[in-house]
Order: C-alpha cells, then sequence, then structure tokens
C-alpha cells in the first residue's frame, strides 16, 4: 500500500506569524513546524500501517522553501519512509490554486494508493488545496474523516454528522482530508530521530515536473494580499463584578446613561 501525506511547513503557531514587506508570510521570522493538521494526517497513515501488519510505504509530500526538509524530518522520525519536495523560486507567493497544481503535479510523478492530508494550515487557512489536487487528479475526495479503514482496494471514513455519523467508502486511489480526531499524533522516539536523518528526501524542481514557472508561481496568483492590519483597538472594556443585584443595576445605569435602553 502506498500512501502519500500531504505535509506544508508553517510558522510556528506559538510564535507570532507576520507578513513580510511583500504581504507574503515571513517564514524567516519564525522557526517552521509541520502544519498541525497535517501531523494528523501521517498519524492516520501510520496508524494505517501498523493495522496492515507494516505493510505500507508513506511518502510526505511538500511544496516549501528550501528549507522544508528540516520540517519534513520530523514527519520522517515520526515514521514515514521518504520525503518529496518541491522547491523553486517562482514558487513565492503562490495562490492556492497553484499549490494545488504543482501538487497535483508531483503526485502525477508518483506511484501511489491513498492520499492523506488536513482539514485547513494555520497560516493559509484555505482549506482548498487538498479538494483542489482530487480534482486536478481526477481522485475520488473524502472530507472530515474522524476514522479511516483500508482494504487493498478502497477507503473507508466515518465522519461526524448531524444525524451522528455517517460512513462513506471510495475505490482507490483516493484523496482523504482527516480530522483532528483520528488520534493523537505520536512523539518521535530517539530511535525515529536517529533513522530520519538518513531516510531519503529528493528535490524537485518546476521545470522537472515539467510546469513553467509563469504558469503556477507567484507571478500567476489569482489572488493577491493588499492588506494586512491588526484589528482596530477598542475603548477600554469595564468589567462589572459584585453581588448579582449590585451589578445588575450598574449595567442598567451603564446602558441608560448610553441611551441604549
Ligand atoms: C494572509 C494570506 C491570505 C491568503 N489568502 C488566500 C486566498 O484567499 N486565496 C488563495 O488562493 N490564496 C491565498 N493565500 C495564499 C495561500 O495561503 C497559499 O497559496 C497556500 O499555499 C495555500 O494553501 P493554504 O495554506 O490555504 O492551504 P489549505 O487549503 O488550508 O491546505 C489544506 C491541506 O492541503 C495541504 N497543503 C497545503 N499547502 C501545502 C503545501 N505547500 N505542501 C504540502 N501540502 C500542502 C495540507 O495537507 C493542508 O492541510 C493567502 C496567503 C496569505 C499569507
Amino acid at each position: 500500500m502506498r500512501i502519500v501525506v500531504l505535509l506544508k511547513p508553517v510558522p510556528d503557531t506559538t510564535g507570532q506569524e507576520r507578513l513580510g514587506p511583500d504581504l507574503r508570510v515571513d517564514r524567516a521570522a519564525v522557526p517552521a513546524v509541520i502544519n498541525p493538521n497535517d501531523e494528523y494526517a501521517l498519524e492516520a497513515a501510520l496508524r494505517l500501517m501498523e493495522a496492515r501488519g507494516g505493510d505500507a510505504a508513506i511518502t510526505l509530500l511538500t511544496m516549501g522553501p528550501p528549507a522544508a526538509p528540516e520540517t519534513m524530518r520530523k514527519g520522517l522520525a515520526m515514521g514515514a519512509h521518504r520525503g518529496l519536495l518541491v522547491t523553486d523560486p517562482a514558487l513565492g507567493g503562490a495562490c492556492s490554486l497553484s499549490t494545488a497544481r504543482v501538487l497535483a503535479a508531483a503526485l502525477g510523478s508518483l506511484e501511489f494508493d491513498l492520499v492523506l492530508a488536513g482539514v485547513d494550515t494555520s497560516d493559509g487557512r484555505g482549506g482548498v488545496v487538498a479538494a483542489a489536487i482530487a480534482s486536478l487528479c481526477g481522485l475520488p475526495y473524502l472530507s472530515y474523516a474522524g476514522q479511516v479503514e483500508l482494504t487493498d482496494t478502497a477507503v473507508r471514513v466515518r465522519r461526524l454528522s448531524p444525524r451522528g455519523y455517517d460512513l462513506l467508502e471510495a475505490p482507490l486511489p483516493a484523496m482523504v482530508v482527516v480530522t483532528q480526531t483520528v488520534g493523537e499524533p505520536r512523539y518521535p522516539s530517539l530511535k525515529g530521530i536517529m533513522a530520519a536523518r538518513s531516510k531519503e528526501i529528493v528535490t524537485r524542481s518546476l521545470a522537472d515536473l515539467g510546469l513553467a514557472a509563469d504558469g503556477v508561481g507567484g507571478a500567476a496568483a489569482t489572488t493577491r494580499v493588499l492588506e494586512s492590519r491588526p484589528p482596530a483597538s477598542r475603548a477600554a472594556t469595564r468589567v462589572v463584578r459584585g453581588p448579582a443585584p449590585e451589578a445588575a443595576e450598574a449595567v442598567v445605569a451603564f446602558l441608560a446613561e448610553r441611551r441604549v435602553i
């Protein structure tokens, strides 16, 4: 079974993510980590491999800056077998559609049965790249999977729904987007960290994938950020404390003063 996990390096979510003067995420400002939702996708892949007695090969697929292998190695330390990185100076500022086109082309260079992805990223937060890849590759798409089961020819997912839960099935190859209910991502063991050092990460440029930079790069972005600023600071917030009757009176007086009531 050949499983591909989409893994995006994102600014460390404990740090203050910021945009550079070019209004793109300033990736040098904060160390990169694995996109939290993609850690769950990798955990789901590792559990599927274990459920098959180890009979699965897991490849991490990333579009990112040249420094991305440092983050991908954390995924290899968790237990993935190898990595494929697509990196190209032309990709800076790429939009979701371009990101999907590049990752779809990279998938076309791989043999796979199942692709796993996170719901969205902590920096772009678009939540569309996985669906766009599935549509570009003509793959069945199963979203919001809380549980994933595999046979040799099909994937079955359980998804929370207003009715309780739905059970869906699709033939392989397929794309599955998992939620954080698939199980807590494991911490890499020391053995895993050591082994990750020698695991292969193959790097591809746009030309290697037969893609024209002016077709998928930042220059071809379908969207651009015009402005990004913090919310306007509001007038000081007044907190009413104390026994309920007095507090209620204070609130009523506050509202009456402002002719709200
Ligand atoms: C402030 C800001 C706003 C933006 N708004 C828009 C916008 O409205 N429209 C738009 O088209 N672009 C927008 N962009 C650009 C967009 O963030 C990037 O194109 C980004 O790569 C798109 O994906 P995402 O992070 O939203 O991914 P999502 O669609 O949230 O990702 C879903 C899943 O796809 C996989 N995935 C996504 N990116 C990668 C990757 N690089 N490598 C491997 N797997 C990946 C992951 O598994 C991820 O969990 C914005 C960028 C910024 C900084």
